[in-house]
């Protein structure tokens, strides 16, 4: 008897304990046409004008990068320490579509005193957020670069892809990968306040339907219908991660999200370490990774916190 007791707690404890990473409210669309690897477009260009912008310099642990005890990791002598990163949104232009953007830099605020940043000091410090050096603000690039954003997608719901959701106009799609605002960790009790902040309490996400039409997992949405834009469903690093190819005018892109946060990570093909969830699904998603960006030589791969430059291919 007192054991069962004992086992309830737990339980109990358990379900109290793991939180979802917002409680902003969530809706499943079905946007895109599903296709299959062997389906997507060959052809080295398309119409996107694609822009990558760096929005910060940031450092960050290594351990949490790249899985220091990966066989090529211990061999390579790779250690623990804090390594330089950086943030990055990307810009989509399309003709006939309109603007996205993918991931949310910096918002205006983080201009301002820390006091004043839509984060708890904690989670601030955890995150090491007073390294930041700043290159530009969401506000600050769309002033230069104005347009209509039609929507933005987030690669996860990661605080550092987020900083800067609240520069566009409230009402701005976004969408997100499906499953990702249920994602459901101990560790969300401490940045759900955060996320919600960051997201806007009145912002609905729109979840990308990867099940669903015919049952089994869909890999690809080709978003617009018309082969420029490819969404991929990448679990691991978080339940509902995506990443992006793109065929733009200056040739074909992979943004990785956070399935692989380096340079390093993704010449190796090693995962990141202690920020992904599940270690095991994500190493499945970067396989998948590396598979669509063998099949175009030129391909530029933008992996999640790092650029890789043209001497380390
Ligand atoms: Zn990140």
């Amino acid at each position: 008897m007192k054991i069962q007791r004992i086992i309830f707690s737990f339980i109990s404890i358990g379900i109290l304990t793991a939180c979802a990473v917002t409680s902003n409210r969530s809706v499943l669309v079905n946007n895109g046409t599903p296709v299959d690897i062997q389906n997507i477009n060959s052809s080295d260009k398309g119409p996107i004008i694609f822009k990558k912008i760096v929005a910060a310099d940031w450092l960050a642990d290594r351990a949490g990068l790249i899985n220091l005890s990966d066989p090529k990791a211990v061999v390579a002598g790779l250690q623990s320490g804090k390594e330089p990163i950086q943030i990055y949104f990307y810009v989509i232009d399309h003709p006939k579509f309109g603007r996205y953007i993918i991931d949310t830099g910096l918002g205006d605020i983080f201009r301002k005193d820390k006091k004043e940043w839509p984060v708890s000091s904690i989670v601030a410090s955890q995150m090491n957020l007073g390294d930041l050096k700043i290159h530009t603000t969401i506000k600050e690039w769309l002033q230069k670069d104005p347009k209509k954003v039609e929507g933005i997608f987030l690669t996860h719901l990661h605080l550092d892809h987020i900083l800067g959701t609240q520069d566009f106009p409230a009402g701005t799609s976004v969408y997100t990968g499906q499953n990702e605002p249920g994602d459901s960790r101990f560790l969300h009790l401490f940045v759900q306040g955060s996320t919600d902040a960051l997201l806007g309490a009145g912002t609905a996400l729109s979840e990308l339907n990867f099940f669903g039409r015919e049952g089994a997992p869909i890999r690809f949405l080709d978003f617009f219908g018309d082969q420029s834009l490819y969404v991929i469903s990448v679990p691991g690093h978080t339940e509902g991660s995506i990443a992006f190819l793109i065929k733009s005018t200056s040739g074909v892109q992979l943004i990785t999200g956070d399935t692989c946060h380096t340079s390093w990570g993704w010449l190796n093909n090693v995962t990141p370490g202690g920020f992904t969830k599940d270690l095991e699904r994500n190493k499945t998603s970067l396989n998948l990774l590396q598979s669509v960006a063998a099949k175009f030589p030129k391909i530029q791969i933008h992996p999640g916190h790092q650029s890789i430059s043209a001497s380390a291919k």
